[in-house]
């Protein structure tokens, strides 16, 4: 009689235990509940250019508004300014196998805009930054993503990140990165209400489209002029992972972006 390959008796034990070292070294376990590395990638055969003809469900990415862009501006208009009130709570971190993904496990707060409420989904990071201002692009960026309450559009707010000084509400998700692909951490306190000041001011707005497949154009983007400052050795755990930046896009029609300085 020939043997199974995969002898159940033997393989599950050596499957748990794999499970308990991964728990005890990196506080990490492995998650199923997306899919995981996803589909694209940021090179060869299922890199950015080829995201367009990716067999995925509603899939936009050849669409005619897609970010990231460059965003220049001559003029500042007065606009409103974004309220910000996030409130602290435990957050899941995953390592996506692209990116580093927080997610809030209950009710993190909101943003308001010109009268409109949007809920705070989750935040991310890209290496190096996806947007460029008057053509320069920095080492990272965060994307804080909302929702529309009672709706599907997304506001993200964009902050580009350079080496330097803390980022206090930041420290506890680099202290607890899973370093491995498609594992994720227990929850972790993480004080959203310092993740971003109370009001922004100073932004770049334009209506583009998510930068990962599948790049759903209905996002409004609100880049924000002032950069912020990560430890280098925080910027070097993000860029050990990988970059994952989609380049530049060039729409048939430049996205116009408005340059806004509240009221
Ligand atoms: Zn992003």
């Amino acid at each position: 009689m020939i043997a199974n390959p995969i002898d159940p008796v033997h393989f599950i034990p050596t499957r748990v235990l794999h499970l308990f070292t991964l728990s005890l070294f990196a506080a990490t376990a492995v998650f199923a509940d997306d899919e995981c590395p996803p589909r694209y990638s940021y090179c060869g055969y299922s890199g950015p250019a080829q995201w367009p003809n990716l067999p995925i469900e509603k899939n936009e990415c050849g669409g005619e508004k897609q970010s990231p862009i460059n965003l220049v501006t001559q003029t500042r208009t007065p606009g409103d300014a974004i309220r910000v009130d996030y409130v602290a709570g435990d957050a899941i971190i995953r390592n996506t196998g692209h990116d580093i993904l927080v997610t809030p496990t209950g009710d993190a707060g909101k943003i308001t805009i010109g009268g409109k409420v949007y809920k705070l989904l989750q935040f991310h990071f890209h290496i190096p930054s996806e947007h460029h201002i008057h053509g320069a692009g920095a080492s990272g960026e965060m994307h804080v993503v909302h929702q529309l309450e009672g709706g599907t559009d997304y506001a993200v707010i964009g902050v580009l990140l350079t080496s330097g000084t803390t980022y206090p509400a930041l420290a506890p998700v680099f202290a607890n990165l899973p370093a491995k692909a498609c594992t994720k951490s227990g929850p972790i306190r993480i004080d959203f209400a310092k993740l971003l000041p109370k009001e922004l001011s100073g932004y770049y707005t334009y209506a583009g489209s998510l930068t990962t497949p599948p790049c759903t154009q209905s996002v409004t983007w609100y880049v924000l002029e002032a950069r912020r400052t990560i430890l280098g050795q925080e910027l070097a755990k993000l860029r050990a992972l990988g970059e994952n930046a989609r380049p530049i896009q060039r729409n048939p029609m430049p996205l116009p972006a408005t340059y806004v300085l509240p009221k």
